[in-house]
Order: C-alpha cells, then sequence, then structure tokens
C-alpha cells in the first residue's frame, strides 16, 4: 500500500487564510494537484472572490513566496492565521463573509484501487469575516446566518479530491463532474467556480466514509471500505422529511457502497468487487405527528395523491442502477432484460400496529405504479419482513435466518460488480468488459461483470431496523465478494493450505443456504466482526443526522462478537436514553436543524434570508485604479489622493488644502463595470460640517463622454467613520428625460409606487464605464478645508477573463447573448417589422410562451380594423357576439380574411389600438385594464417614456393610468401580500422543479395553462365547449376574432366543469389555493377556472405578471447591453462567428515568445484607453487592440479613417509598472510605404499631457526595405507562429501607468526617410523567418487612401508593488491635529412611536417647532429590505441560481424608501 500521505499527489492540499492587520483576508492555496500557489483576494467591502493568475502578484511557484508577498515580508502584520487542509465553501450574506475550511481531516479511504484518498473532515471551521458594505439586515437574518455556521459538520462529511466519488465505485465521470444528487457543498462552492478556480473548492459529500483491512490467517488479505452518500434531494430531519417530497426523493435516503480489493504492490492489477444497497424511508406522500403526550408519533398517509411522484422516484433508481446496455454480461441470469428493485420492508405489520397503515399503502402505491405503466423497463418486487415482531416471536438468530431466506433470490439475480484496476493503459485492448478511463487516473478499470439493480430497505425511518437488517444482507454478499477475490473466510478452509485452491470451484452463495449456527461455525468470524464495526459507526452517523441521537437496537450487530451477551444487557438501557433523546430533538431543534440544512445547500433562501444578493458586487475602484488627476491636500507630502481609494488608509483624513469650492475625483477604474453604488466613509475631525455635503456622479468609458448620473445627492452629516452607500441609477438618455419631463407636466406629484414602478424611468446599463468623476460640494457655511475619507466605487463587471478563454460562467453567458443575437436575426428577417420597435431587445426572452399560433392570433389583432369597427358599428358587433354561436360559419369566414392581413403596425400604434379598444365600451379605465394595458406595453416592449408619448399624443394623460392610483387603498396591501405569497411559491416550486430532475429525464411540461395564464386584449372565452365562460363578458367586442375550436378544453379540478384556455386562472391560482389549504404540494397540477378563483388572486396573477414583465424588460436591457460590450471590444461579427472561428492557435507559446518573459501590462480588461479613438467604419473596435491575442477574428484589425493621418492612443495600464517597450502586431494586410506609420511614444502618470516625457520615435518605413516580411497580406497557414510584429524597445523601463502612442502616416509619400540619431534602432530579433518568395506589396486598404491601422499592441514590462501605505506615519500625524472633541452639529429627534400597520413597520418621529433647526435626519438601523424574489420566476431558469446570474435586479433598479412628511398647523384657539 502506497503512503496516505502521498496519495493523489505529490503534497497534501495547504489552505492558509490570513487576515492582515488592515482586516484585509487573503486565502493561499497550494492543491495536492498541482505545483504552485494561488492567492484570492476576498474584498474586504463586497466580500467578493478576487484571482488574476498574474505570476508574482496572485500566482506564485511556493507557499513562503506568497505569504511573503502579502505580508510584505512580514512588514505588515497579520491579525490571524488559520491552517487549513481544504476549502469546503464561501458564501457571501449581506455584510458577513463565511469560509469554511476542513482544519482536520482523518484518511478514511486512504488509497482507492487506482488511487485517491477519501477524507473525512474531523474539524472544521466557518471564518466569518465583517464587510465594509453597509447592508442593513434584520434580527432574524443574523440569527439564521449564525444557525447556518452552527450545522454539524465534523464526522460526517467527506470528499476525495483526485476522484469522482459520488457514483458508484469506479466512477464513469471525471471529477468536476459529480452526480448533483450528493454533492453538498455546490451553492456553497460557487464563488471558485466563478473566479475560475473550482478546484479549490472540494466536492463535499455526506454520510458516511471508512475501510477495515482484514486477513484469516494474521496477514492481512482484503481490504473493505464501506461509503455511505447521502441524497440531498430531500435534506431535513426526521418528523419534517419523510416520506417523498416534490423532488421525488424520499427521506433519510441514503446510497451504500461495500467494496472489497485485494491490496497490491503498486504497478500490480488490483482486483476488486463492489455491492451497492440503498436505503431511505417509504417513496410515498406520508407522515407523523408528534404529541408530546402520545408515546409514539401517529402516522398518516396524505388524503390527496399519496403515490404522487412515486414512479419517478424509482425511474431515478432504475436509471441510477440500469447496466443493462454496458455492454457487459450482467452478474445475473435476468432474462425478462429489466432493472430490478427490490423494497425490503421492515416494518410493523401487525393488527393495530401504527405503521401498518403505511405497509397497506407501500403495497398499493406499487400497483398503482404497475397500473400506469410509468416504469416499463423497471420491475419493482416488495418483500415483508416484520423486523420487530419476528425478533419477539423467533428470537434474533432465527429473525437472520429468516432474512437471508428472503433475500438470497433477489440478491443473487442482481449480482456484483466485478473488475480491475490496470496500472497502464497499454493493454486496454486486450481487456474484456467494460472500460473506464479519464485524466483522474493513469490506467483504467475494467469492469467483467455488472451489477444490475438494487435492493433497497426501508423501515419508518430508515434508521435501526435498516442498518441492522441491511448488515445481514451486505454480511451475506461479504462472504461471496471475499471468495471471488480469493479471500478464504471459510474455518474448514483456512486451516487446510492445500484445499485452499478447492475453494474457488465451490458452489457460489453457499452461505444463504446456512442457518445462523452453520454459518457462525463455518465461517471466520474477525472479518465480519469488522464489517459490523463499519456498520455500528455508519448507523450512529445515519442516526445523528436524522435524529440527532445514536443507533438504537444496534446490539444485533455485534451478534457474531465475544461481547455479545454484555452488549445486550447494555443495550437497553442505552435504547431508552437515545429514545428520550430523539423525542427532546425532534421537537424542539428539529426545525432549526432542517432550516440550516437548506441554507447550506441553498435552498428557500429568499425565505431564510431574503435581504441576501445573489451575488457581491465588484469594487473596480479598488486595487489598480487610480486618480487621474492629483489632487492637493494640505499635507505636502501626500499622495496625489490615491490614497483616498485604499483600503489600507481607511481611517484616514484626507484635508483639502483651503477652504476649496468643490473637490473632484477623477477616479479611473481598475477593471470596466456597470457603477451600481458609491461608498463612502465620513471622515473629519473636530467639526462634522467639513465633510462635503453633497455629490455628483458624472461615468463613462473615457474622458470624453462622461454623463451626469446623480446631481446633487445629498450626504448625511453622521458620525466619523460611518460608511453611508449611495445607489447610483444609470444615465437616462436626454431623449427620455424630455419626454417624461413633458409627461409629467400635469402630474408633478408622483404616485407612490406600490405595485410596481409605473413611472419606471430607468438608467442604461454601461459595462464598460471606466471613468467616475464625482464632485464634492463642501457645506456652504464652512470656510474651513474640505475633509475627506475612503472612497468606494462598486459595481457589475462582466465576467471577461471566461469570455475570451470561453470557459465557466463566461462560456454561458457569452452562448447565451450569441443566442439573443441569432434570434433578434432571424426575428427581423422573418417578420420584417419595423427594427426600431422590435429590436434586440424585444426578442430576449420572448415574454413567457407565445407560440407561433397564438402570435399569429395576436397579429391577427390588427387595431385600425377593430378601432373603426367599434367606432362605426358597436352595435353589429355586440349582436354578432350574443348570437355566436349560430352564426359560427360566418364568424370563422372572418376570421379567415383577417389572418391574410399582413400586421404592419409598429408597437406604439399597436399600443394605442388597445387602448382605445379598452376605452370604446366605457371611457374610463379601472383598474383591471389598466394592468391589461400595461402587459401589452410591456409585451410590446415599449419603455415608459415611448407609452407617455403615445398617450400624450392622443390627449391622454398618462398618470390616469396608472394601475397604483386606481386601486382602493385598503386593497392594496392584500393585493400586494397576494402578488408577495404567489412569488414566493412560485420560486419554491421552481427550486424543487430543478431540483427534481436531478438524476431524471426533465418532465414534458404541459405548458398549455402557464402560471399566470393573462389574456390578451382582445382574446376570450372560445364559446360553446366551454361551460364556464368567464370572459366573455368583459371583453365582448373582440372575442369573436380570436375563437378557435381547436383550442384545448381542461376540467376545472373545483367545479369540475369544461373550460377553455381563456377561462382558466393561471396555475399560479393552484399554488395559492394548496397553500390555503394548508398542502406541502407544491406542483402545479391541475387547473382551475377563473369562476371557481376569487378575484384577488387573479388580481394578484395580473401584478405578478406585469412584475415579470417589468423584469424581463430590464433582463433584456442588461443582456443588450451585455451584447453592445462585447461587441464592442471584439466586434460585432465576431459574437456570431465565435465558435468557428475560435481558433486555439497555442496562444500561450505565442504571449511567451512575444513578451519575452515580461507582462502584457495594458491587456482588457485590465487596460484600456483614456480618450475615444476615431475609426472607420467596419473597422474592429478600437479596443481589440488591447484584446487578448486569442479572441476576435484573425483578419480583422483596427483602422482609423482614412482622412486622418495620424492616431493618438492614450493606453492606460492595468497597474502601475515599469514598461520595458510595445509591441505591435501587423495587421492581416500587412504594411506598404504609403500605410507605414510613424510610431511616437510617450509615458506619464496622471492626465496632463504637459507632464508626458517621450522615449522614442521610430519610422516602420525605413523597416519595410529590411524586412520585406511586414508588406503584403499575410499568409494563410501561419496560424501558430509568432505573428507578424515590430517591437519598439525603451532604452531603460520607464515606470508609469499611461502610455500615449501616436501612429502617423505621411499623407505624401517621401523616399528620404531616416532615423533620428536619437532614437532607438529597432530590434528584429524576434521576427519569424520570412517565407520565400514573398512579393512586397500595397496593404489591404486601396493605395488610394492609406490610413492609420493595427492589429494588436502590446505593452510588456513588469507591475510595480504599489505602495500606498507610505504616508501613513504622516497622516497620523494630521489626525491628531483633528482629534479634538467633536462638535456634532446634530440632535436626536427621539422616535415617538413605533407601530405595525399590516406588515409595514412605521415609525413616527414629531418635531415640535421649539427644536434648533434641522435640515436632515438619519434613521438608525432602519433596516430597509429589498427583498430577492419580486415576482414569481418567469422561465425553468432558477434566477436565483448564482451560476445563472450576472445582473442583479436589486443592483440595476435601486430600492427607494418612501418617507411621508406631514406639517401640522394646530390653529390657536381663542
Ligand atoms: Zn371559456
Ligand atoms: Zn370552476
Amino acid at each position: 500500500m502506497e503512503s496516505p500521505v502521498t496519495a493523489g499527489g505529490l503534497r497534501n492540499t495547504s489552505v492558509v487564510v490570513l487576515t492582515l492587520d488592515t482586516s484585509e483576508v487573503y486565502i493561499v492555496v497550494s492543491l495536492c494537484s498541482r505545483t504552485d500557489t494561488q492567492v484570492i483576494y476576498i474584498d474586504p467591502t463586497s466580500g467578493s472572490l478576487h484571482h488574476d493568475r498574474k505570476l508574482g502578484y496572485d500566482v506564485f511557484h511556493t507557499q513562503d513566496e506568497a505569504l511573503n508577498y502579502i505580508t510584505d515580508d512580514s512588514k505588515s502584520v497579520s491579525k490571524s492565521t488559520v491552517y487549513a487542509k481544504a476549502i469546503l465553501g464561501y458564501v457571501v450574506l449581506g455584510s458577513i463573509a463565511l469560509l469554511l475550511v476542513a482544519t482536520k481531516l482523518s484518511a478514511s479511504i486512504p488509497y482507492l484501487p487506482g488511487g485517491g484518498c477519501v477524507y473525512t473532515i474531523s474539524e472544521s471551521k466557518w471564518i466569518k469575516i465583517s464587510l465594509q458594505i453597509p447592508q442593513p439586515q434584520g434580527k432574524g437574518e443574523v440569527k439564521n446566518i449564525q444557525e447556518l455556521t452552527e450545522l454539524e459538520i465534523d464526522g460526517k462529511h467527506y470528499f476525495c479530491e483526485t476522484r469522482d466519488i459520488t457514483r458508484p465505485f469506479p466512477s464513469r465521470f471525471p471529477l468536476r463532474n459529480p452526480d448533483d444528487e450528493f454533492v453538498w457543498n455546490g451553492w456553497l462552492s460557487f464563488a471558485f467556480k466563478k473566479i475560475g478556480l473550482e478546484h479549490h473548492c472540494v466536492i463535499l459529500l455526506q454520510g458516511f466514509a471508512e475501510y477495515k483491512t482484514f486477513g484469516s490467517l494474521g496477514q492481512q488479505e482484503g481490504i473493505v471500505a464501506l461509503i455511505a452518500r447521502r441524497s440531498r434531494l430531500h435534506p431535513g430531519t426526521r418528523y419534517l422529511a419523510r416520506g417523498l417530497n416534490s423532488c421525488y426523493s424520499t427521506g433519510n435516503e441514503i446510497e451504500c457502497e461495500q467494496l472489497v480489493w485485494v491490496p497490491k504492490r503498486s504497478g500490480q492489477n488490483v482486483p476488486f468487487n463492489i455491492y451497492i444497497w440503498r436505503r431511505g424511508t417509504i417513496p410515498m406522500w406520508w407522515g407523523s405527528e408528534l404529541k408530546m403526550t402520545a408515546a409514539e408519533a401517529t402516522i398518516y398517509v396524505s388524503d390527496r395523491d399519496p403515490y404522487k411522484g412515486s414512479a419517478r422516484y424509482y425511474q431515478r433508481l432504475s436509471k441510477r442502477y440500469d447496466t443493462r446496455n454496458l455492454g457487459v454480461a450482467s452478474a445475473n441470469q435476468n432474462k425478462s432484460g429489466l432493472v430490478p428493485i427490490v423494497c425490503v420492508n421492515l416494518l410493523r405489520n401487525g393488527e393495530g400496529k401504527s405503521e401498518s397503515i403505511l405497509v397497506q399503502h407501500f403495497e398499493e402505491s406499487l400497483n398503482y405504479i404497475r397500473s400506469t405503466g410509468q416504469l416499463p423497463s423497471t420491475r419493482i418486487h416488495l418483500i415483508h419482513y416484520d423486523w420487530h415482531t419476528s425478533i419477539r416471536l423467533k428470537g434474533e438468530q432465527q429473525t437472520i435466518e429468516g432474512l437471508w431466506y428472503h433475500l438470497k433470490a433477489p440478491t443473487i439475480s442482481i449480482g456484483i460488480s466485478e473488475g480491475d484496476y490496470q496500472h497502464s493503459r497499454q493493454h486496454i485492448d486486450d481487456c474484456e468488459g467494460e472500460k473506464i478511463y479519464n485524466d483522474d487516473i493513469t490506467g483504467f478499470f475494467c469492469l467483467r461483470v455488472l451489477q444490475n439493480g438494487i435492493i433497497r430497505y426501508n423501515c419508518a425511518d430508515s434508521l435501526d431496523r435498516t442498518n441492522a437488517a441491511s448488515y445481514f444482507g451486505a454480511l451475506q454478499v461479504f462472504t461471496e465478494q471475499c471468495k471471488r477475490l480469493g479471500i478464504i473466510l471459510d474455518n474448514d478452509l483456512a486451516s487446510d493450505h492445500n484445499t485452499r485452491k478447492h475453494s474457488f470451484s465451490d458452489k457460489a452463495w453457499k452461505c444463504f443456504d446456512m442457518t445462523f449456527e452453520e454459518f457462525k461455525r463455518s465461517i471466520i468470524l474477525s472479518p465480519i466482526c469488522q464489517l459490523a464495526e463499519l456498520f455500528l459507526i455508519a448507523g450512529d452517523i445515519h442516526a445523528t443526522l436524522y435524529t440527532g441521537s445514536k443507533a438504537m437496537h444496534s446490539h444485533i450487530l455485534s451478534i457474531f462478537s465475544e461481547e455479545a451477551a454484555k452488549a445486550k444487557q447494555f443495550s437497553v438501557a442505552q435504547n431508552v436514553k437515545i429514545n428520550l433523546q430523539r423525542r427532546y430533538n425532534n421537537a424542539v431543534v428539529d426545525s432549526s436543524r432542517q432550516k440550516q440544512l437548506e441554507m447550506f445547500l441553498g435552498l428557500r433562501l429568499f425565505k431564510h434570508l431574503p435581504s441576501v444578493s445573489i451575488q457581491p458586487l465588484h469594487v473596480p475602484s479598488r486595487r489598480s485604479s487610480f486618480l487621474l488627476k492629483p489632487i492637493a491636500s494640505i499635507d505636502q507630502y501626500s499622495d496625489d489622493g490615491d490614497s483616498l481609494l485604499s483600503f489600507k488608509q481607511k481611517n484616514l483624513i484626507w484635508i483639502s488644502q483651503q477652504a476649496a469650492d468643490i473637490i473632484q475625483l477623477f477616479v479611473y477604474l481598475g477593471e470596466p463595470c456597470h457603477v451600481c453604488q458609491l461608498l463612502l466613509t465620513t471622515s473629519h475631525g473636530a467639526d462634522d460640517s467639513t465633510y462635503p455635503l453633497t455629490v455628483d456622479v458624472r461615468t463613462g468609458r473615457d474622458l470624453d463622454v462622461l454623463k451626469l448620473v446623480l446631481e446633487g445627492a445629498s450626504i448625511p452629516r453622521c458620525p466619523n467613520g460611518t460608511n453611508i452607500m449611495i445607489p447610483i441609477p444609470g444615465a437616462v438618455s436626454d431623449e427620455d428625460m424630455g419626454l417624461k419631463t413633458r409627461a409629467n407636466l400635469h402630474t408633478p406629484q408622483t404616485n407612490p409606487s406600490f405595485l410596481y414602478n409605473f413611472e419606471g424611468l430607468e438608467g442604461e446599463l454601461d459595462f464598460l464605464t471606466r471613468v467616475v468623476v464625482l464632485t464634492f460640494y463642501p457645506a456652504e457655511s464652512t470656510s474651513s478645508p474640505v475633509t475627506l475619507g475612503e472612497v468606494e466605487i462598486l459595481g457589475i463587471s462582466l465576467p471577461w477573463r471566461d469570455i475570451f478563454a470561453s470557459e465557466g460562467p463566461g462560456l454561458k453567458l457569452w452562448e447565451h447573448v450569441t443566442n439573443i443575437k441569432d434570434n433578434a436575426n432571424s426575428f427581423t428577417s422573418k417578420t420584417g417589422s419595423n427594427p426600431d420597435v422590435f429590436g434586440l431587445t424585444n426578442v430576449v426572452l420572448p415574454p413567457i410562451k407565445c407560440d407561433t399560433s397564438r402570435n399569429a392570433q395576436v397579429d391577427l389583432l390588427s387595431g385600425e380594423d377593430i378601432i373603426s369597427r367599434s367606432n362605426t358599428q358597436p352595435m353589429t358587433e355586440i349582436s354578432l357576439h350574443d348570437q355566436c354561436h349560430d352564426h359560427k360559419e360566418e364568424t370563422d369566414s372572418q376570421r379567415i380574411s383577417k389572418q391574410d392581413k399582413i400586421p404592419s403596425k409598429t408597437g406604439t400604434q399597436h399600443y394605442i389600438s388597445c387602448f382605445e379598444i379598452l376605452t370604446a365600451v366605457d371611457n374610463k379605465l379601472g383598474f383591471v385594464e389598466a394592468m391589461k394595458l400595461e402587459i401589452e406595453r410591456l409585451r410590446l416592449n415599449l419603455s415608459t417614456a415611448e407609452r407617455d408619448k403615445a398617450l400624450s399624443s392622443i390627449g391622454i394623460d398618462p398618470a390616469t393610468l396608472d394601475p397604483n392610483t386606481l386601486i382602493e387603498e385598503s386593497y392594496m396591501s392584500s393585493l400586494c401580500k397576494a402578488a408577495n405569497s404567489l412569488a414566493i411559491l412560485g420560486q419554491t416550486s421552481l427550486e424543487d422543479k430543478i431540483n427534481g430532475c436531478i438524476g431524471l429525464d426533465p418532465l414534458d411540461d404541459n405548458n398549455d395553462i402557464d402560471f399566470w395564464n393573462i389574456n390578451r386584449i382582445g382574446e376570450g372565452c372560445c364559446g360553446e365547449s366551454c361551460q364556464v365562460h368567464a370572459e366573455h363578458l368583459t371583453l365582448t367586442l373582440t372575442s369573436t376574432l380570436t375563437s378557435t375550436s381547436s383550442e384545448s378544453i381542461f376540467i376545472c379540478s373545483s367545479c369540475k366543469r369544461r373550460v377553455c384556455r381563456i377561462c382558466c386562472a393561471g396555475k399560479g391560482a393552484i399554488l395559492l389555493r394548496n397553500k390555503i389549504g394548508g398542502s406541502n404540494y407544491n406542483d402545479l397540477d391541475g387547473v382551475i377556472c377563473k369562476l371557481c378563483c376569487q378575484d384577488s388572486v387573479l388580481d394578484a396573477l395580473t401584478l405578478d405578471y406585469i412584475r415579470v414583465l417589468v423584469s424581463q424588460l430590464r433582463n433584456s436591457q442588461a443582456e443588450a447591453a451585455t451584447c453592445k460590450a462585447f461587441s464592442r471590444v471584439v466586434g460585432k461579427n465576431y459574437i456570431s462567428g465565435k465558435k468557428e472561428s475560435f481558433n486555439k492557435f497555442e496562444v500561450g507559446k505565442v504571449c511567451e515568445l512575444l513578451h519575452n518573459e515580461e507582462e502584457s501590462l495594458a491587456e482588457f480588461p485590465f487596460g484600456s484607453y483614456l480618450h475615444s479613438i476615431e475609426t472607420a467604419s467596419g473597422s474592429a473596435p478600437p479596443l481589440s487592440l488591447l484584446a487578448p491575442l486569442s479572441s476576435g477574428f484573425q483578419q480583422s484589425y483596427w483602422r482609423a479613417p482614412a482622412s486622418n493621418s495620424c492616431a493618438e492612443l492614450v493606453i492606460v495600464l492595468g497597474n502601475l509598472s515599469d514598461v520595458s517597450g510595445v509591441i505591435l502586431l501587423v495587421s492581416p494586410c500587412g504594411y506598404s510605404m504609403s500605410d507605414a506609420p510613424t510610431v511616437q511614444i510617450w509615458t506619464s502618470n496622471k492626465i496632463h499631457k504637459e507632464e508626458r516625457s517621450c522615449v522614442g520615435k521610430w519610422d516602420v518605413r525605413s523597416l519595410l526595405t529590411s524586412s520585406p516580411e511586414l508588406c503584403g497580406p499575410e499568409e494563410s497557414g501561419k496560424e501558430g507562429q509568432i505573428p507578424r510584429h515590430i517591437r519598439f524597445d525603451f532604452r531603460n523601463p520607464v515606470c508609469c501607468r499611461l502610455i500615449w502612442i501616436k501612429l502617423t502616416i505621411q499623407q505624401v509619400v517621401s523616399s528620404s526617410v531616416s532615423f533620428g540619431k536619437d532614437f532607438n534602432l529597432l530590434s528584429f530579433d524576434e521576427e519569424p523567418p520570412s517565407g520565400p518568395g514573398r512579393r512586397a506589396s500595397i496593404g489591404g486598404t486601396s493605395e488610394s487612401d492609406p490610413c492609420v491601422h493595427a492589429k494588436r499592441i502590446l505593452v510588456v514590462g513588469c507591475p510595480v508593488k504599489e505602495d500606498v501605505g507610505r504616508n501613513f506615519e504622516h497622516a497620523n500625524s494630521i489626525r491628531n491635529w483633528l482629534e479634538k472633541a467633536p462638535l456634532l452639529n446634530r440632535y436626536k429627534v427621539p422616535i415617538d412611536s413605533e407601530k405595525l400597520i399590516d406588515n409595514d413597520l412605521v415609525l413616527e418621529q414629531n418635531i415640535s417647532p421649539s427644536s434648533p433647526l434641522s435640515a436632515g435626519f438619519r434613521l438608525d438601523g432602519f433596516s430597509a429590505i429589498k427583498p430577492q424574489l419580486t415576482h414569481s420566476p418567469y422561465s425553468n431558469r432558477n434566477s436565483l441560481d448564482p451560476s445563472s446570474i450576472v445582473f442583479e435586479h436589486r443592483y440595476l433598479s435601486p430600492a427607494v424608501l418612501h418617507i411621508q412628511v406631514s406639517a401640522l398647523q394646530v390653529l390657536p384657539s381663542y
């Protein structure tokens, strides 16, 4: 056996969590599977993880090197250091980040056949990190977060770093493709996936893994390992998780595996065999109620559909244990060709026993499943074996014999899997059987026999009886497993060496036929006792996980050992004690443990942690950001203000030189992002008025285009060191703003939008924002200098690294956006409609399921016709409907004639038409109609501004259509409440649906009726085939137009009438009804008609639908912005063409050669431009010059407009760096004498042109004669070679942040060009050999209009480690000057009353006229929660799944707090 120390790699994984005295936290990881060390930085403000993959920056050769770098060679003190063996998870929960690490491990199975060590966590630690972000959290949340960290991890969780162990051994899948059913830290590990370090967090399983060595003749002959995986699909504790749940899984569901192998010296093949079984509660809907008074819990079986989902449960088993098609002879001689599932039911079945009701239903459930024929390839067999009764009547020995009798046939038929591990793949073709190999192992597995099907044990809880029975079942298999491996357990044979060989021809499974005494006499007992020990520990662990206490009745497992009798005596007392313990746990702790488990798995977070965001924001103002312009401080040694951006200086009080009018910070962000929040740290000295009063925010991609996004935001006065978060909305286009102002003329007072934001003026999103200008205005009264503290900018960045590398979440996003674009193309080409209206955003996530037939109907509704009809002949129309059944032919023919019409309406026109239809009968719109109209607008993708414009054009004041104002205030809150519970129910149902699909083929959705089923304006009841007619009364005018006889007919589950689609309520109504009925079903089966559904529920569905559409609109805007950002970096065509063009030539190698072991300093997204760059139409975007080499089309390149003879690129480097040169990659068209540029380069640190210094000027034309390969188009077939390039080396490395490159072409070609003597000669060392016979030709652009062009620009050199803390001491001395007794211009306004009105907390503060003049107030401790969940999910994609989201709505649309201020004038009473 190999040493466990080296198992799986060259070294053991080491994790060091370092907290510096600045309270910054670094995770330093050296994985066993790698040779280097990675550093992950936890952002101290938002908690987001950072890893840039830069050698010498966050990648190091050794752990010591990394630690020295972080602690600056021990100059900065670390506050605490935690040494760990593995990372188990990380998550940010509001203002707290939690890092879970394993500090002690035990090697439970040190060396699996083929390698890999299974470690059980024996000690773990949650590291709590308080974040700077001021997120208010309610007490309940804080308590829940605390409870999450109290979840028991130690001793009950295990992992393997190098092999997949979520599936039966040996897994057919690689490590990083685990079976989700058994992964317990999927949610907790997401943060590492997001930064591309998924290997740095292990895949955690719950349950038990342990091994024992055994031998018959005093020497080690075999190893047996027991692995028990607990399913996470129905997590929870005894009385809360029983029977089936909506994920089609049962409580306490465990897969067990008994692996036996013969250890060999390395290099020898390792033979092994495996036996798998399953245990869990009965798969149907049942439960038990615990009453403190009664001795036993009362068992009940659900009245409604108790076997719902049972078939899906067995399907999952059948899928997992079906080995019929793997091309290997099954172990069994099962002629039927089915997958057997044998259920061994150990419940009491006597008269009057509470469990007998379960036994009956179990039987019935299987009959029911058989009758539906849902499991054609599975044979389910049920064996009843009343364990307790048998023991009482016949004693233990006979009970065991009886069990063996029942198990014999199924065990033999299902069989075991057998094979061996071969160390080399050399003879792989010679092996017969199934071969399994992947990158995780060096050799391969060859399986010659496979287990097909499974035995499943159950008692009531899948605990004590289950553990005992499965042990005696597994024991029989164990003897057979040993025999097949040539390990002798037979007493007679073992004592006689000469007959050893004889055992191989011995009868298979012979122990099944033995009596208990025979078995005990003939088998060597020590290995059996070893096995029993494993089962004893496993039983205790499963019992503890489920009930919080150890297993009972487990003495029977020791029946073969000497102390069996003693154990029995002892265990009676033990059982009583455990029973009491369980009852206490069940009654008191269960619900809290249930919640813990759900949070650990990331389930129901919207309930447990409603204010927590799914993904923390980035802080691009940290690390490599800087101020473009210095700002002058009173402290002459100050660092130009850069320290204002540094977290290391968070206690800094920066003081302006004199009383300044304004202070302006030009912040250049470290990476492009959409800016969402500004975080200020209040900083002042003696007088709190020195801190600015208001701030303006401008943002832009570069200095040339800056938009004002926030004006005059007031900064409250608060104590020194307070963090204030100011949300930043996106820029609003002037046009929208203009429209809005005009439209709002009549309604100067906006209404609070309790239902949804009707005004909805939403800002633009720009993921390429790079420059943020903050303008601070001091209080007018002050004449003292202005003070500032740390300034942080938070935003959402796109996963650029993944996007360029085509992997991880970035790849998902890329593909998604690509699809949008493809759809957009097909959409516009198909319909040919006005692209301005049906632009890109229209097609993103088409609103719910708009199947084409229904769309056709919608388009049919060509408004003009209806309007003209309704205006001119309303009477005819109404009569038409009244007699519609009699005139069916007529209506049909009308319908056809309308279908022939090609819809040609724009969105606005269509919207107006709808408005006119709705107002045709009654001039005033009601609440429901107003909502319907809004739905129509959102489906048409009209912005609120467009809507208001349209309405104003026909003389309607948009405010009169605001649903928020059309509803009784008393109804408002109940409606909001109903909509909120819909949102929660919908999300719960979706979560279950997604989890329920794990291990199964997805169900076909019957999507005729969706969650809301909101019919569009003009849709009506289909008529005679519907018995409900819920919709024809309100929309008389148009119902006939859309009636189709082919519509599906449903049966209302409440009144049992036949009902058409239009007259059905959405599926959400069923969830609400179930909830009120107290059912725990979260499914959407059945329909309910609108007449059986309360109006308030229908209104809630409509409201929820509006919220969904608003959110979708915002989503599609975000996606359009993403698409735009992509196209600005890699070019428009590249997005759709990426897959074809992506050419993975050895980019790394090429880069290495180009950089000459230096780093690329200006690569996007870190590097960017300071100014906009003029670009020819049809050229690649300017940012493509800085994009990674592998991105973009091979043939594309950047060009300046032909009219410009000169282009100046001001490149901002990713870091302050020592730059040694610039490399220009030649465009594929090559250079000619007319377009070869003169290149002049300057460097500087700040934006002022005067401060830059020139480092050289080079003329490329003079090169062309000596290097003819630079001329003319690139030859094809040169991929993989170093691209053509020119290197401009600096004489000495220059330390700078900005590089100015001026490319000039001479419009008049002059023949006399020479190098100035001051300039460096070019270096051609790196040139590729020139191809033979190349012709120096004119470049790709036409000779008549040469232009400036290039493929890429690389700036090379080494980043400089920035030392922002250098003025720390000096700043401290200033602090002394500041620190006098604070004079605060504030007084506390007492809260007079605090009351709960409905669900809202109302605080009342009364300010009496006699109180001092007050300019504002701040509510301390106010926790304004914007819940995660604002509406039900709109697709099968889980919007709360961190892997599927880039943009979170709460950041895109900041929360609004409405404060009502009333001034009461009390009249003096005379
Ligand atoms: Zn109907
Ligand atoms: Zn009904």
